[in-house]
């Protein structure tokens, strides 16, 4: 078996002991006889994996009691519509601040909801930057506040929590949630997938400030109702059950290993190494401003792009995987999420290097 260095932006890379765990589960979870993928999840044992992975998320995060966390489906784009369904509680509009594709495609969603007030913009740079506060035109009406944490495609990241009065914060933190440790209480709502930072797709996580929980608009599906699924214990409907135990052995996997400052420490050295090495020559270029780069995705392109398919084939053959930028933005892209170990990036840097001594 070779395991390689995968830099998929999503699904991504899993933490190695737990995809052994799992394994080892697989047939028999801890005596019952069978896979928790076979389980009923109103069952006791499914039951125990659900509390489990709740619990080590709140304390992984340190959700402040007055936060529902709820275990939901349909990813971010779904959540894209969720949000203004259940936030905008009869006023007009809310605010978006827009850094790149994905504040963008959460947009577009909203405008179906509502009159959406684009406070800032990061386009007339080509989305390397995020507006400073100073530059937020914000409504003092809207419903809240939605910003992209960071910013997959992009690789543009907030190193700093917007404050936005009492406009409830909200933010899709589908790529950095559970990188470092997050200040919960800033926030009226945040909303990820798992299949970026966590875990395989189909899980949705979504954190919200009690008093928010009431003002789904009448048409809001039943599964989709904030209020509804946070009192049936997100489990309204049948809960994506193999995502959720896969989540919640990657949860043990992070106290593990130190809990988020722990893991803050690595990211922020992984990310360093690389973005050291993209600086240090007129070879390689990274476009995003210094003060926003993502610690968990980075984009960065070859100064002849007529070299990049021998750079992507010889990665590929040194069993550094997935690093082609994405269609958008082209170029390359490595996704260092937590599961990818320091060794990885050292070995991403290294084949850079040589290749730039064979092809400068
Ligand atoms: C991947 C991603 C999405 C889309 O997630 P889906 O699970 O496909 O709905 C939205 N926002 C961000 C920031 C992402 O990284």
């Amino acid at each position: 078996m070779t395991r390689v260095y995968n830099f998929s932006a999503g699904p991504a890379a899993l933490p190695e002991p737990v995809l052994r765990q799992a394994a080892e589960e697989m047939l028999d979870w801890h005596g019952a006889g069978m896979s928790v993928m076979e389980m009923s999840h109103r069952g006791p044992e499914f039951m125990s994996i659900h509390a489990q992975a709740q619990a080590d998320l709140r304390e992984l995060l340190g959700v402040p009691s007055n936060y529902r966390t709820l275990f939901m489906q349909g990813g971010a784009i779904a959540e894209n519509a969720i949000v203004p369904m259940n936030l905008m509680r009869g006023r007009a509009g809310a605010d978006y601040i827009d850094t790149g594709a994905w504040s963008q495609r959460s947009i577009a969603e909203a405008r179906k909801f509502g009159r959406i007030n684009v406070a800032a913009s990061s386009a007339a740079d080509g989305y390397t930057s995020i507006p400073p506060r100073e530059q937020w035109k914000l409504d003092p009406q809207a419903a809240y506040v939605h910003i992209c944490s960071n910013e997959t495609i992009g690789g543009v990241q907030y190193h700093w929590t917007p404050e936005v009065g009492e406009v409830p914060l909200v933010a899709d933190v589908s790529s950095d949630i559970l990188s470092r440790p997050l200040d919960v209480s800033r926030f009226g709502l945040l909303y990820g997938g798992a299949q970026k930072n966590i875990g395989p797709a189909g899980l949705t996580i979504v954190i919200v400030r009690e008093d928010l929980l009431d003002g789904a608009h009448p048409l809001t599906p039943d599964a989709f109702n904030y209020r509804l699924q946070a009192e049936a214990d997100s489990m309204l409907n049948t809960p994506p059950t193999y995502a959720i135990y896969v989540a919640g052995l990657v949860f043990q996997w992070l106290k593990a290993q130190g809990g988020l400052t722990a893991m803050a420490e690595r990211n922020r050295s992984k990310a360093a190494l690389l973005y050291d090495c993209l600086d240090a020559t007129a070879f390689y270029r990274a476009p995003v401003a210094r003060e926003c780069r993502s610690w968990m995705n980075v984009p960065f392109k070859l100064h002849d792009e007529r070299l990049d398919a021998a750079f992507l084939q010889g990665a590929e053959a040194a069993g550094l995987k997935q690093l082609k930028g994405h269609r958008m933005v082209g170029g390359m892209r490595a996704s260092i999420y937590n599961a990818m170990p320091i060794e990885g990036v050292r070995a991403l840097v290294a084949y850079m290097k040589d290749f730039e001594r064979r092809h400068g």
